[in-house]
């Protein structure tokens, strides 16, 4: 199998091309067929393992089309940490360079102010940490009533980090009716409750 049997958009393609790319791993010839047909994705797969394309590279095909307006976003991508955030958000860049597709890095440790500009002006994609995504909800700034594909990336880290429950103020905060992709390199007991309760039917790949 080839990235150009995926059904990918031509512009992620060609982004991937250039990365260097050539066969798809396991885990993404098994999340993206499923996550372009808009199916929720249960993804059990350790870092290094290519999961991030896996996730990226459909989003970017499914949002491709579409604008995003003032405060809502279209996507959201959680991660447990700033620097787990900030790579995604870089792989993000690489694969959508030939897109209009625009993004959002909602970590902490940074001023409100320059990602308060980002979100006023409109992102296709907001990447983020649970604590700083609650707190620019919190102030009025953001309104998740638009978001079309929620990721949770490592959930595995979240709970170790007591980020569970920021999750799921999170997940009732976006439509019943978002596309789902979900990441864990184990599946614990809570991490299996979560996944009942929040997902709908997923396609399960484990690696
Ligand atoms: P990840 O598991 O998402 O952190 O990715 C691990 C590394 O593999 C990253 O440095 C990616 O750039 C690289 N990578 C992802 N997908 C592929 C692929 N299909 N072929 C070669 N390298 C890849």
């Amino acid at each position: 199998i080839k990235f150009s049997d995926l059904s990918l958009n031509p512009k992620v393609l060609k982004a991937i091309e250039e990365a260097g790319y050539d066969t798809p791993t396991p885990i993404q010839a098994g999340a993206i067929p499923p996550a372009l047909a808009g199916r929720d994705v249960l993804g059990i797969a350790q870092t290094g393992t290519g999961k991030t394309a896996s996730f990226t590279l459909p989003m970017i095909t499914m949002l491709a089309r579409g604008r995003a307006r003032a405060r809502m976003p279209r996507s959201l991508v959680l991660c447990p940490t700033r620097e787990l955030a900030a790579q995604v958000a870089e792989n993000f860049e690489t694969y959508a360079k030939y897109t209009k597709l625009t993004k959002a890095l909602l970590i902490g440790g940074v001023s409100f102010k320059e990602q308060d500009k980002l979100i006023d002006k409109g992102v296709d994609v907001l990447i983020a940490t649970p604590g700083r995504l609650l707190d620019h909800h919190e102030r009025g700034k953001l309104i998740l009533t638009d978001v079309k594909v929620m990721v949770v990336d490592e959930a595995d880290r979240m709970l170790d980090m007591g980020f569970i429950p920021d999750i799921e103020r999170i997940f009732g905060l976006t439509p019943f009716t978002r596309q789902t992709l979900f990441f864990s390199a184990t599946m614990a007991p809570e991490i299996e409750r979560i996944t009942n309760t929040f997902l709908s039917n997923p396609e399960r790949i484990e690696m």
